[in-house]
């Protein structure tokens, strides 16, 4: 055997823990539990063809070698994205730490008090520099961003303004074009007309609800949007501004103008370029919107003690609970990358931003000035960082890249050049001296910066920023060590114990799938850099798109959307779109089980769908012949099915070819909610199954870390009818030659991390793949074989086997005044997250081990599962003061002089042995989310603030 294969460190269970396994299970072989898992009619006949797997050594060289070919570059292109310096703080104890990146999405809080004050300072960051009144933490990108705000403002309009059928959204030339192609593609599905414009000559019509603006402008420019805010105020319309963060430490911020939504990237506050993503984009409105906030607030409550404690306001499950009705499918959101950005802030603080942003600024004004000297004409006359030049741009680009410096070039005449925090004097001698080679003249010397300002002096800003503690005490590297690390020490992540949450897949990620993304050719490129400089990632993104095109079976890719919920929207697009090539654009019917995630609803409604739901039978599969009695009744306008594969229940349902053939009779396309892919890779197939779009979660699936919310990356593959339809980018194009317009700003979305998807498929290779999925299997029926008889499993396939997840029945404890939830945080006393907590059924938890757990630990979870068990039946509904009502415990508790439980001290905090050797100490009491709901505060204050309200 070789015992260097990457399968043996991704795969958990031991070759004689295998036997055992089967054993308890009560199958002779792995294949005989396929064979009673899997359907006959969908096994795949041949093995994926895919290269020969890697180790991890070998991997390594590949990914250093073929990062050679990306070509580092000065670059001062701008549109949205800037060189900056990732604190190497930073970088080694979050970034590269799997204690932060390995956690989940905060939604058990009292393990999660780290992370969620991480997105309070976050928060409060930016609430502070826009000037807004509330921000949420954090939405995908720019462009989505932009988006959101104007599907908030649409959404709003009906509320304090007579515009219930206004349907017109200005947005100004200054837009970044990325953000323009991606409000393009939002705007038509849900009737918003969007009218491109230059502010200064516009003037509002009666028929519009919103606007936005760019601040600086796309080439730098810095208006005063005063009095265009002004106007449109006077005609109730509502603003939303596209805003530059670092700017906002000089300028007047939005809000402070009356902006009513103001967005925008927070990569250049200590995020990589990443050829793209991931970055975290903020948000920020008025206290009157948050109802309507796309994405997750952290807000303040307290625990059952009444202490300070912090956890997810609010619209915690907006999709879930408003399906069909919401207006934003925001579910994973770039967390790792804002709690970067916030500690940036934490970090620097406003001293040390203002120190940034006067840097820049006199870096921009003393290269404006020695270009001046040259003769080179500038255009823009306020600038923050950016300055545009009139230049014949054939001939300075090929000095400039002569001297490996990247430009951008709006058109033939024009140079346009953004400089950042890594700029220095030589940096800006280079550029000169370009333009003196340019010119044929010799230049001067710069050897030191201007002092000078070049923006207006009403827009100087002068209101103070981030004045709370957290932002001015950290400022050495050894302060802020220990900060990052007790934060990191309230929170449980994979490093710790395993998180079994079903349909999310906390699997293993890998080491050696991570380290490449810290090196400089891979993080260092910016997205629209030219792509013969980028040769290491368009080999690296080509390739990775054919893995999954053999993993699907489909014929074509795009790795752009940003998350599982973005892919569905991408999908649901391009199913539109081929519709509409057809002549069919009418087909605008949308059939969703009723136990789909709530994702599937809300972006049928954003993709302009209607949703028809169908019922699930009582064994929790699709009711068949209420689906076809439904695709019948709507032939005529039928777009699509969305379906979840295995089921949402964790079931390989039989009838799944029968299904998607009833739709395709119908006229309607069958899109796959890829999310369980990790119940099929290798074994079978969208394709297979008769789909014709999916999406992949690849940080669920391919092993991209949750980072506690975020990034992720939603990829689609697709059959090839719809190859033509894939999305491009205005900048870098890419897609069909039938693309739609982009679905996220980066042309390959998040492109830095899909390296983790490729390490994960290359070091894999086809056998380890289908070893992964079958190993998934064989955990999901061994946890379920031993909790028989203390749980019931609520569903199973035809053989009584689940799939890679299972569904406990909790429902009968209520009995006993047990509810589901106080099984989710007693499983905290026991050192483990929950399973997913009533989904997708009420009152039930919904656990997926996934492959790369080891027997011990299953065993582990196991005993505390069933040592719960044992506690439900000792509990009773009369009397509410039991160990499972009080969990979680923490130290303060069992430390305490008082102890007034009716139950002994280690029953509370060492209810089994294996506990002692690894306890998880729980740093809040139950959180109250009612009170946090009702006194919504979702920034730093100062503690007597909060204590006022
Ligand atoms: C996770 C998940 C999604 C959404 O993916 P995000 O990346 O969080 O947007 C959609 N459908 C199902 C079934 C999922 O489990």
């Amino acid at each position: 055997m070789k015992t260097d294969a990457f399968a043996l460190r991704h795969i958990g269970p031991r070759e004689h823990d295998v036997t055992h396994m089967l054993k308890t299970i009560g199958v002779a072989s792995m294949d005989q539990l396929v064979y009673e898992t899997f359907p006959d009619d969908i096994r795949l006949k041949s093995p994926l063809a895919l290269d020969p797997a890697m180790t991890e050594y070998e991997y390594l060289n590949h990914i250093q070698q073929l990062g050679n070919q990306n070509k580092i570059y000065k670059s001062y292109i701008g549109m949205g994205y800037h060189p900056t310096i990732v604190p190497p703080t930073i970088q080694r104890n979050i970034f590269e730490n799997p204690g932060w990146y390995t956690a989940y999405t905060p939604y058990q809080a009292e393990i999660a008090q780290g992370r969620l004050e991480a997105l309070l300072n976050y928060q409060t960051t930016v609430i502070e520099l826009t000037g807004m009144e509330i921000a949420n933490a954090s939405l995908l990108d720019e462009g989505t961003a932009a988006a959101e705000a104007m599907a908030l403002l649409f959404d709003v309009r009906t509320r304090d303004q007579k515009k219930n059928n206004v349907n017109k959204f200005f947005v100004s030339e200054e837009i970044l074009p990325q953000t323009l192609s991606v409000l393009q593609t939002r705007s038509t599905p849900i009737g918003v007309e969007l009218v491109v414009g230059n502010h200064e000559e516009f003037a509002f019509g009666d028929d519009f609800f919103g606007a936005i603006l760019q601040y600086p402008g796309k080439y730098g420019q810095v208006f005063d949007y005063g009095k265009f805010i002004a106007s449109a105020k006077a005609k109730d319309i509502k603003i939303a501004v596209a805003a530059d963060i670092l700017s906002l430490v000089k300028l007047t911020p939005p809000g402070e103008m009356g902006a009513d939504v103001v967005l925008g990237t927070t990569q250049r506050f200590g995020i990589p370029m990443g050829y793209g993503g991931p970055h975290a984009a903020y948000f920020a409105t008025k206290e009157e919107y948050k109802r309507s906030m796309p994405g997750r607030i952290i807000g303040v409550t307290v625990d059952a003690n009444g202490n300070r404690a912090l956890r997810m306001a609010l619209q915690t499950r907006e999709q879930h609970i408003k399906r069909e009705k919401a207006t934003s499918n925001i579910c994973t959101a770039q967390v790792l990358l804002a709690v970067m950005a916030g500690m940036y802030a934490v970090y620097h603080g406003p001293k040390g931003l203002h120190y940034i942003a006067d840097t820049v600024h006199a870096s921009a004004v003393t290269l404006a000035d020695a270009l001046n000297t040259l003769g080179v004409y500038q255009t823009n006359t306020a600038f923050f960082d950016t300055i545009v030049l009139k230049a014949d741009a054939a001939k300075v680009r090929a000095i400039a890249e002569k001297h490996e410096v990247n430009f951008f070039y709006p058109d033939a005449d024009t140079v346009s050049i953004s400089v950042n925090e890594t700029t220095s004097i030589a940096d800006l001698n280079q550029i000169v001296s370009i333009f003196a080679e340019a010119t044929g003249k010799t230049r001067n010397t710069i050897t030191a910066l201007s002092s000078a300002t070049h923006y207006p002096e009403n827009l100087k800003r002068t209101s103070d920023f981030l004045k709370h503690d957290v932002f001015n005490k950290h400022h050495s590297e050894t302060a802020l060590m220990r900060y990052m690390k007790m934060l990191e020490r309230k929170d449980l992540a994979l490093n710790h114990s395993m998180i079994s949450l079903g349909s999310c897949t906390m699997k293993l990620n890998a080491a050696a799938e991570m380290l490449p993304l810290s090196m400089a050719n891979w993080n260092s490129i910016h997205p629209f850099a030219p792509i013969e400089q980028a040769q290491g990632y368009q080999t690296m993104l080509k390739k990775l798109e054919q893995q999954l095109n053999v993993v699907t079976g489909f014929a074509g890719t795009t790795l752009q959307p940003n998350s599982g919920a973005q892919g569905e929207y991408a999908g649901l697009m391009v199913i539109r779109a081929y519709h509409e090539s057809r002549g069919d654009s009418h087909r605008n019917i949308a059939l969703i089980p009723a136990s789909a995630h709530g994702t599937n609803p809300a972006t049928a409604t954003m993709a302009g769908m209607q949703v028809v739901v169908t019922k699930t039978s009582e064994n929790g599969n699709i009711d068949v012949e209420d689906l076809r009695a439904k695709a019948i009744e709507h032939k005529d306008n039928l777009a699509c099915l969305m379906v979840t594969y295995p089921s949402t229940h964790g079931v390989f349902e039989s009838a799944i070819i029968e299904i998607t053939k009833i739709i395709h009779d119908n006229g309607g396309q069958v899109y796959m909610d890829g999310a369980n892919m990790n119940a099929q890779v290798g074994l079978t197939n969208p394709a297979t199954i008769g789909a014709d779009v999916c999406h992949l979660n690849l940080h669920k699936t391919f092993a991209i870390p949750h980072g506690g919310g975020g990034p992720g990356v939603g990829p689609i593959c697709v059959a090839k009818h719809l190859v033509p339809f894939l999305p491009t980018n205005p900048i870098i194009k890419t897609g069909g030659d039938q693309a739609i317009t982009a679905i996220s700003a980066a042309p390959w979305g998040s492109a830095l991390v899909c390296l983790i998807s490729y390490g994960y498929i290359t070091m894999l290779g086809a056998e380890g793949l289908t070893d992964s999925t079958k190993n998934a299997i064989l955990n999901a029926n061994y946890i379920k074989e031993r909790l028989a008889g203390h749980y019931d499993t609520l569903y199973s396939g035809e053989m009584g086997r689940a799939a890679h997840e299972m569904i406990l029945e909790c429902r009968p404890f209520k009995e006993k005044g047990i509810e589901v939830t106080d099984i989710a945080k007693r499983l905290m006393d026991y050192g483990f997250h929950a399973p997913t907590v009533s989904f997708p059924v009420a009152g039930t938890l919904m656990v997926e081990p996934t492959e790369s757990e080891n027997l011990e630990e299953l065993d582990r979870f196991c005993d505390a599962m069933i040592s719960i068990r044992k506690e439900i039946e000792a509990a009773s509904a009369d009397d509410k003061n039991n160990v499972l009502k009080n969990a979680p415990h923490t130290q303060a508790m069992l430390t305490a002089d008082d102890w007034n439980f009716p139950y002994s001290r280690q029953q509370a905090a060492f209810p089994l042995d294996y506990i002692s050797d690894n306890k998880f100490w729980p740093t809040v009491r139950r959180v109250d989310d009612a009170y946090g709901d009702r006194n919504l505060v979702c920034s730093c204050a100062p503690i007597e603030a909060y204590m006022e309200s």
